[in-house]
Parts: C-alpha cells; sequence; structure tokens
C-alpha cells in the first residue's frame, strides 16, 4: 500500500525548455488514478519520473512520504506495465512472469507460489509453458500484468497498456485490470490518451494538456463541471458542442450566437461583461429535436446520421457552425431535412474566449 506525492515537478529533456511545468498531485493509497491527455502531453514522462526510470528537473516525488528522488527504480518497490508487454520471446510464460523473483533470488518455493497464483488469477495456468509468440494480444497482456504481480508491489504503473488490443478485448481487460484492482486493493497509476478508457476505469482522473493539470476530479464531476474548454471537449464521446457567441446583460442575461439566435440564460453571468465573447458549451445529449419552431431556440439542417444501436448521433449544421446530438434512434430524421433544437438551459457551460 502507498501514497506518492509529486512536489513542484519540472522536466526539461534539453535543458531549456520544460516538458512539465510545476506540477503538484496527490495519489491515494489504494487509489486508480488515471492520467489522461492528447499525445505529448507528458504522461508518459510523469510515469517513468515515479518508476525512477526518468530523472526529475526539478522538485520533489515521495512515496509514502518517503523522498524517493535518488532512489533507484529497482528499490522503489513499484512495478510497470508496458504498452508493448516487454515480453523475452525466447522464455516460456512462467520465466517470464518469474525473472523479477529469480534476480531477487527469491526461493524456488517461493517462484511456484507466486507464479501459480498470478497464473490462476489471471487465467494464465494453462499457457505457463508456452512461449510469447504462441500467445493472442490479451494473453501477452496478461503476462506483462502476472510479471508485476508476482513482485507484489506497493505501486503498479501502467503505460498504456491496452492499446495494442482490438476493441472487444480491450473492453475485457478493462474490466480485468478493474477487478484485479479491487482483489489486490493496491494503488495504481494508469496513463491512456483514451477517455473513455479514463472515465470508465478511474477513482480520480488527472486531465494533462502541455504539461500542465487542466482539473483533477472525479469522473463524474470532470463530465459535469469542466473547469475549462480544454477539459470539457476533452472528456465526453461523442464530444462537448461549441457554439460561439456573446454575452447580453441587460434586465435578463442572454447569450446570442454569431448567427443571431438567443438564448435567455438561468442565472446572472457575473463571471462575463456585457458584450464578452464567450463559448457556449452543449453535451450532444443535453438538446433535443422540437417540432414547434416556438418551443425552439434555433435551426439547423441534417448532415449526416450514424446509427449507433439503440441511439443515433445526428450531425447538424447551422450557419458556419456544426454540431452533434444524440438521438433515439427511433426517432426519423433524413439527411438535409431542416429541424428545430431545442437546448437543455440547466447543462450549458460557458467559456470565456
Ligand atoms: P505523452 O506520454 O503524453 O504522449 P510524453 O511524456 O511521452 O507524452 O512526452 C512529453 C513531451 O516530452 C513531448 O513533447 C515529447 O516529445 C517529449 N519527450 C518525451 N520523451 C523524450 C525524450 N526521451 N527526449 C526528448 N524529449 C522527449
Amino acid at each position: 500500500m502507498a501514497s506518492i506525492k509529486l512536489s513542484d515537478i519540472k522536466k526539461s529533456y534539453d535543458g531549456k525548455t520544460n516538458v512539465i511545468e510545476n506540477l503538484n498531485l496527490e495519489i491515494r493509497d489504494g487509489e486508480f488514478l488515471v492520467l489522461v491527455g492528447p499525445s505529448g502531453c507528458g504522461k508518459s514522462t510523469i510515469l517513468r519520473m515515479i518508476a525512477g526510470l526518468e530523472d526529475i528537473t526539478g522538485g520533489e516525488i515521495s512515496i509514502d512520504e518517503n523522498l524517493v528522488n535518488d532512489v533507484a527504480p529497482k528499490d522503489r518497490d513499484i512495478a510497470m506495465v508496458f504498452q508493448n508487454y516487454a515480453l523475452y520471446p525466447h522464455m516460456s510464460v512462467f520465466d517470464n512472469i518469474s525473472l523479477g523473483l529469480k534476480l531477487r533470488k527469491f526461493s524456488k518455493k517461493e517462484i511456484n507460489d507466486r507464479v501459480n497464483e498470478a497464473a490462476s488469477i489471471l487465467g494464465l495456468e494453462e499457457y505457463l509453458n508456452r512461449k510469447p509468440r504462441e500467445l493472442s494480444g490479451g494473453q501477452k497482456q496478461r503476462v506483462a500484468v502476472g510479471r508485476a504481480m508476482v513482485r507484489k508491489p506497493k505501486v503498479f504503473l501502467f503505460d498504456e497498456p491496452l492499446s495494442n488490443l482490438d476493441a472487444k478485448l480491450r473492453t475485457q481487460m478493462r474490466s480485468e485490470l478493474l477487478m484485479l484492482h479491487k482483489r489486490l486493493n493496491t494503488t495504481m497509476v494508469y496513463v491512456t490518451h483514451d477517455q473513455t478508457e479514463a472515465m470508465t476505469m478511474a477513482d480520480r482522473i488527472v486531465v494533462l494538456d502541455k504539461g500542465y493539470i487542466q482539473q483533477f476530479d472525479t469522473p463524474i464531476n470532470l463530465y459535469n463541471n469542466p473547469a475549462n474548454k480544454f477539459v470539457a471537449g476533452f472528456i465526453g464521446s461523442p464530444a462537448m458542442n461549441f457554439i460561439n457567441g456573446t454575452i447580453l446583460k441587460k434586465d435578463t442575461h442572454v447569450f446570442k450566437s454569431n448567427e443571431g439566435w438567443k438564448l435567455n440564460l438561468l442565472h446572472n453571468e457575473q463571471r462575463f461583461d456585457n458584450d464578452d465573447k464567450v463559448t457556449l458549451g452543449i453535451r450532444p445529449e443535453h438538446m433535443e429535436i422540437v417540432v414547434d419552431e416556438e418551443l425552439s431556440d434555433f435551426e439547423v439542417e441534417v448532415e449526416l446520421i450514424e446509427m449507433m444501436g439503440k441511439e443515433s448521433y445526428v450531425y447538424l449544421k447551422y450557419g458556419t457552425g456544426k454540431i452533434i446530438l444524440r438521438i433515439d434512434s427511433n426517432f426519423k430524421v433524413t439527411i438535409s431535412q431542416k429541424v428545430f433544437i431545442k437546448i437543455d438551459k440547466k447543462q450549458i457551460h460557458l467559456f470565456p474566449n
């Protein structure tokens, strides 16, 4: 069991520019924490600094209150699972899983016990004598996890461990890893660029962009209360719609879109001045098509319909903008049809431009 604290962490690879800037993060004991963000935002760098595989340029990393800045990776009691599994092709599954224990001079009995326990949890008992090339992608991934498990580390670090698997297997491995977390109750830090993976797996999520934490919260809070436009657009699928306009402040506060239609806001927007340019954010599930123009907020044209099964995604265009709506697939719309849209005002987000 372990908590991890990162204080004022900086990282530069070239000695000139920092790819991580003053990062502060406290990971709780037993937590499943996900670092998510677009490619190049610094996720792997943070993970590798926790593991000790990458020097830190400034700041402090503590595990269970012990400063580990100068502790070698092998002495940090951390196990890392990589995207490419990092298995030795010429070794059997048993040898791949047990290698770390052998190097640490564990007894034969202890090694056998630990490998068999991990193999039974991961469903690998039948494959212990096979070579990695004789395994499916999911099985290779389980071997990589098994190798981390047998060390009984204080912390597991996962670097995009599922990105080489097909969609169905990815979903299955997601729930397997979550069950493993429930069973072991060990602190896990998981890196992914996939917001769905982050939302479905995390106790808490760190959303990163360009080396900075944009928001750190539970999945539901990120979805309901995104701190800024970046988080709003990154979390949620299909992504939140953004509509550009202006805030008008007279008796009531109004959002006026660049196309000219207006929306009376439920709250007075003290954050903004009259005539401030803003972006209105509204999720695809928080708008509906209405028949009555009187009840609608604006008119759009249907451009494309994506049938997903129970629901469909409808791509709509208006003036210079485009939005996506989620609707029940039984609701019939056709391409090029003009439809009226009503926005659920309780669900709008306003961001400064
Ligand atoms: P992510 O994991 O979010 O894709 P990384 O942590 O791999 O991002 O990279 C963050 C930034 O640091 C990127 O701009 C990347 O190009 C740079 N970077 C990563 N590793 C190295 C390295 N070994 N040498 C130089 N620059 C690096």
